[in-house]
């Protein structure tokens, strides 16, 4: 089978042609119809961290079923099959090693993350800026209703379920708990967007003019400066000022949350171990999510995500020719999010 795959090498993005091989027991071919571009996609192409040889990119996208073995289920039990329009995790997982066991497939031993690996070595379609994806069997899959707008949930795969996983982590919310996000990007959005429709009062603060205009428009509120602490701090911008400022924001007994800082070395912190001690607080760090936290995710897009002000944080779609126009526009920074359609192309 040919697809063409976004492929970063040697600083640029390239559009190549696979051949791939026949699929391998167990896995299922998916037709990209919509894909995003995720933050961790623009690191990979601005070289902040090191990559294989021409690696796929795209870990966040919808597609159609078109190949797959006989009674292939997802996660809910439904048997798959050859159209169906299906949402997927971003990581293939063994589902036997200690950590999977530990209930941290996200960290398995046997690990493969899509939108990071190499086109040169199996299962080679492993980015969704592509025709077509690969995915292995320890992939979590869910079916998405054919009336859902592909826009609603082209970003499941990473930013809705490292949300639901944010939110998982914050625990269940008392009565009356008040919460603060760091960071208006697709997670902290997300997040935000999770916690008040579960009851918590929640408050974003982004120092980006445009991304606090999002804010409003996904009718969330901005923090103000002077508010007493919060019993719940959320970090998703990865700022080391917000991470400190957490610090200082939160309530006796309170929680943060930390899932911005997803780049090692790049920044350092300093805080007084005392406070973390004397205020009995709770640090958590929360990277990717489990396959129930995804299934949380895609549950909550099918009940509250579906709101039209969701498309406005969304570009318009690029063609997969344009995928180097489309790069472009991600740096920009207007958007939450820019897709790519791959079928747009003909
Ligand atoms: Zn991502
Ligand atoms: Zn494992």
């Amino acid at each position: 089978m040919e697809t063409r795959v976004a492929v970063y090498d040697d600083g640029a993005v390239d559009l190549e042609k696979l051949s791939l091989p026949p699929r391998g027991v167990g896995e299922i071919d998916v037709a990209m119809s919509t894909a995003a571009i995720c933050g961790s996609d623009l690191h990979t192409v601005l070289g902040h961290r090191s990559t294989p040889d021409r690696t796929a990119l795209g870990h966040e996208g919808i597609g159609e079923v078109l190949d797959l073995d006989n009674d292939v289920h997802d996660l809910r039990g439904e048997r798959l099959a050859v159209g169906d329009r299906v949402v997927f995790a971003l990581f293939s997982a063994c589902g036997s090693c200690d950590r999977c066991s530990a209930g941290l497939a996200m960290k398995c031993r046997n690990l493969l993350k899509y939108g990071h690996e190499s086109v040169t070595t199996a299962p080679h379609a492993t980015g969704t800026l592509a025709d077509v994806v690969r995915l292995l069997p320890g992939v979590a899959v869910l079916k998405v209703p054919a009336e859902v707008d592909d826009r609603h949930v082209v970003a499941a795969g990473c930013a809705v379920a490292t949300a639901a996983a944010v939110v998982t982590a914050a625990g269940p919310p008392a009565a009356g708990t008040r919460a603060l996000v760091y960071g208006a990007g697709a997670v902290g959005s997300y997040t935000a967007a999770m916690l008040a429709s579960i009851g918590v009062d929640v408050a974003v603060s982004d120092p980006n003019p445009d991304r606090q205009a999002a804010v409003t428009a996904l009718g969330l509120r901005l923090a103000a400066d002077d508010a007493p602490a919060y019993d719940l701090v959320i970090e998703a911008s990865g700022s080391p000022v917000a991470f400190t400022e957490a610090i200082d924001r939160i309530e006796i007994g309170g929680r943060i949350v930390a899932a911005g800082a997803v780049s090692p070395g790049h920044s350092t912190v300093t805080f007084d171990p005392a406070t973390l001690v004397r205020q009995r607080l709770s640090l958590i760090g929360v990277h990717n999510y489990t396959a129930e936290e995804f299934r949380y995710g895609v549950d909550w897009l099918l009940a509250h995500g579906q709101r039209p002000e969701w498309s406005t944080v969304l570009s318009a779609p690029f063609p997969l020719d344009d995928v180097e126009r489309a790069f472009a526009e991600i740096q920009r920074g207007r958007f939450l999010r820019v897709l790519v359609q791959p079928g747009s192309d003909a």
